[in-house]
């Protein structure tokens, strides 16, 4: 279910794993319809199509993160859809997201249910300056975000409220990071943590192995991520949000999807998020993966399209510039990625920081 970039390199993986595809997307021009064995161009919320595509499927995943329950549910009964809805319904709502990861053992950012102007008074009092107002559904990259500085803030945030909202403590973070990790049900398995840096809410460089995580950090993430993906029962793919701060880690959001931060597993590591979750989805043993060597991983937007044509041109070794084939091109749409092996955040910052627009 979804034909963007995420599920073109799961049909890639898929088909070297020697499965056959099939995609939704209400986009005629998605992606992975170019790589899929068949698609079905329509909604996510056509009940009809989404039975079609279970109806002709062994098995079914989900790159898309709003697929409706009233759609989701009815079907994960009758066909195979091992993820099932449950980590998406955890996922669609930020409060509900919140809630979930401290019942399950994560520690967030303090944050509170806003409605209207007198719960948000309420949460300011309790929170603080600053601290930042989300829509608790449909947000993504930053969209649907507003930061409170000061008092003179708040009447501007008061027509966000005509939706639920949340807000959170703003977190001065040192840096933010991710862990992606595939369930089987038995077996927890992960990659390396990631470094993250995002440019207008929307990921912009993931630095891997991530430089200020020590060997001690690092392993109580990786227990606290895997626990918390047995806790919930999740099966399949997950990723994991966090924000560093002095050598604590606050959950921020997950993704029961492959995610943008884990593109640096198909080169960077022994195998990859969307190789391990097919596996999954096969019935196959999961594999651990290594760490190949320092790698970073830089997201090409429509404004950095051009650069990356030029440097893929150049072909050099260790760098493996990955364009998704969108047909329209625009300054904040993720347009495709570039990995660099064998490089770490210094040399990158060099050699190719430049290249891009600042
Ligand atoms: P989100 O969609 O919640 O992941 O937010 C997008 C980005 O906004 C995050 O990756 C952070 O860089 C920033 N952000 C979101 N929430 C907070 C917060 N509570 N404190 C500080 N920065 C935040």
């Amino acid at each position: 279910m979804g034909g963007g970039q995420l599920g073109l390199m799961i049909v890639e993986q898929a088909h070297l794993l020697g499965a056959r595809t099939l995609c939704l997307d209400p986009a005629p021009d998605a992606p992975a319809f170019a790589l899929s064995d068949g698609h079905i161009v329509a909604a996510y919320d056509d009940a009809a199509a989404l039975e079609e595509l279970c109806r002709r499927s062994d098995v079914v995943t989900y790159e898309f993160e709003n697929v409706p329950g009233s759609v989701l549910i009815p079907l994960e009964k009758k066909y195979n859809i091992p993820q099932g809805f449950r980590p998406l319904y955890d996922s669609q709502d930020r409060l509900r997201e919140k809630d979930n990861a401290r019942a399950n053992g994560l520690r967030t950012p303090l944050y509170a249910a806003v409605d209207d102007e007198a719960s948000l008074r309420a949460a300011l009092a309790e929170i603080g300056f600053p601290a930042v107002l989300k829509t608790r559904t449909l947000g993504y990259d930053g969209h649907g975000q507003l930061v409170l500085k000061g008092e003179a803030d708040v009447p501007r945030a008061l027509p966000m409220l005509s939706v639920p909202c949340i807000l959170e403590a703003f977190v001065p973070f040192d840096f933010e990071a991710s862990i992606v990790m595939v369930s089987d049900g038995e077996r927890v398995i992960h990659f390396p943590i990631g470094r993250n840096v995002h440019r207008d809410g929307i990921l912009d460089l993931c630095f891997v192995p991530a430089e200020g995580i020590d060997d001690g950090l690092r392993s109580r993430m990786a227990a606290a991520g895997e626990r918390f993906m047995k806790s919930c029962r999740y099966r399949g793919i997950l990723a994991i949000e966090f924000f560093i701060r002095d050598g604590e880690f606050y959950f921020n959001e997950m993704a029961p999807r492959p995610h943008n931060s884990g593109h640096y597993t198909i080169e960077g590591c022994t195998t990859n998020q969307f190789r391990e979750l097919v596996r999954f989805l096969l019935g196959e043993p999961l594999q651990e993966p290594q760490l190949v060597a320092p790698t970073v991983m830089k997201n090409i937007l429509g404004q950095d399209l051009e650069a990356a044509e030029r440097i893929a041109a150049e072909n050099r070794p260790g760098v493996h510039v990955h364009l998704y084939g969108k047909t329209e091109s625009r300054p904040k749409r993720k347009m495709g990625h570039i990995t660099f092996v064998g490089m770490d955040a210094g040399e990158y910052g060099a050699a190719w920081a430049d290249r891009f627009v600042k």
